[in-house]
């Protein structure tokens, strides 16, 4: 059998190692040129799902390279609003030394990608296909071609894999935008965070539709590009935010850093410091899309897994997690013949639970209404 997988992001590689561990013929193709392209590190949160997919397809030294580039584990989420009055908080016990509660991105996908030389393209941004009877036949926008058995867009919340297989499907973006950033965590920076904010994911609300959620990043062991920090993404409304898309994804990341200052000029002033001490050249916009319905279809040749098929809002903390879940589910099927419709409905009824759970946590925490 051969495997092509369109995107090396999370669920593309972790499937690409569990057919690999296997013996299957795969290869990934990434539009990117290279793993150092754009700014790709942001701190996600590895659920037990997570866990458990990572440890049913990656062979034992890439999971060791996972364990030791992920971050030390926190034992707390929190709430505060935005003068830091506690809202909620739950503690958990410190998982152990071999634990993946978080990673950062960029150092996540480097240490997926080991071992992955000979299956790894990069600058090959997928175009369309054509099913025909064998397998499907599969055209780059280079103007190459190549052909496999089974097609698997990996390919993320703007799929082309999916806008050609499933032409219907709606994504909704549901008009809130991150401005997400990093505090790299110096020794000043270690003193003057409030406690909480260095052990967990904290989220300070102003009530009013403003958000700013901080999470650190320490790692066991850094990248050779940076090193520890503390994730800082400050959510809202354009209305809120007071700036329109073309503004806010054509400033420069310094302007867009400002827009964090001013929407929290009356906070605490511990918040304040942090928003001060930010690498202001680190800040990107993002703007948060989800699926309401995964969508099912019928296909011998080409399935979809994560983001291409379920975008959901991170509100949940479950993209990713669902993204690997998919990618051990799917490696299992192909790895034993199963046909791809049990994959298929085993995703769709595993994802729809995450996408629903994020859309409420969505509206929750972010003062909105989503229309379903
Ligand atoms: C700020 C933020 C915080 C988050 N936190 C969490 C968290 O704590 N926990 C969690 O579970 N999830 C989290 N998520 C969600 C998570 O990042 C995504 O759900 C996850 O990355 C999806 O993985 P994927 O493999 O489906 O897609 P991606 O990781 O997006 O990978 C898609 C890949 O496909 C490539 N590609 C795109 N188009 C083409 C093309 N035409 N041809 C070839 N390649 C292509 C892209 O370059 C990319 O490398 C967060 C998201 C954001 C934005």
């Amino acid at each position: 059998m051969k495997v092509a997988i369109m995107g090396a992001g999370i669920g593309g590689l972790a499937l690409a190692q569990g057919l690999h561990k296997a013996g299957v013929d795969v290869k990934v193709f990434e539009r990117d040129p290279s793993p150092r392209h754009r700014n790709q590190g942001y701190r996600i949160h590895i659920s037990p799902v997570g866990e458990e997919a990572l440890a049913a397809v990656l062979p034992d030294a890439v999971r060791r390279r996972v364990i030791a580039t992920a971050t030390h584990p926190g034992d707390l989420v929190a709430g505060f609003d935005s003068q830091l009055q506690v809202q909620f908080e739950q503690q958990f016990p410190v998982a152990g030394p071999d634990a993946v509660t978080s990673v950062d991105r960029y150092a996540f996908r480097r240490a997926l990608m080991t071992g992955l030389d000979d299956v790894l393209e990069f600058g090959k941004q997928f175009d369309s296909y054509v099913e025909t009877p064998e397998g499907v036949e599969i055209s780059f926008t280079d103007g190459t071609s190549t052909s496999a058995d089974v097609l698997v867009g990996a390919d993320g919340v703007g799929s082309g894999v999916r806008a050609q297989l499933l032409p219907e499907q709606d994504v909704l973006d549901i008009g809130v935008r991150c401005i997400y950033g990093k505090v790299p965590l110096t020794t000043n920076v270690r003193e003057l965070a409030p406690p909480p904010f260095l052990r967990g994911f904290c989220f300070a609300s102003d009530g009013a539709g403003t958000g700013l959620a901080f999470g650190p990043v320490v790692f066991r062991e850094p990248p050779a590009e940076y090193g520890d920090y503390l994730m800082a993404v400050l959510t809202g409304t354009n209305e809120v935010l007071g700036t329109s898309d073309d503004e806010l994804f054509t400033m420069p990341p310094a302007d867009l850093w400002s827009i964090v200052t001013r929407s929290t000029t009356s906070w605490h002033p511990s918040i304040r410091a942090l928003v001060a001490a930010a690498d202001p050249d680190a800040a990107i916009p993002i703007t948060l899309r989800t699926c309401i319905e995964v969508p099912t279809w019928s296909s011998d040749h080409v399935t979809l897994l994560g983001d291409a098929v379920h975008p959901m809002t991170p509100a949940a903390g479950a993209g990713a997690n669902t993204a690997l879940w998919d990618a051990a589910r799917l490696s299992k099927a192909l790895t034993t013949n199963e046909a791809l419709s049990t994959y298929q409905q085993a995703m769709t009824t595993n994802a729809q639970a995450a996408v629903t759970e994020s859309l409420h946590n969505a509206e929750r925490l972010f003062h909105i209404s989503i229309p379903v």
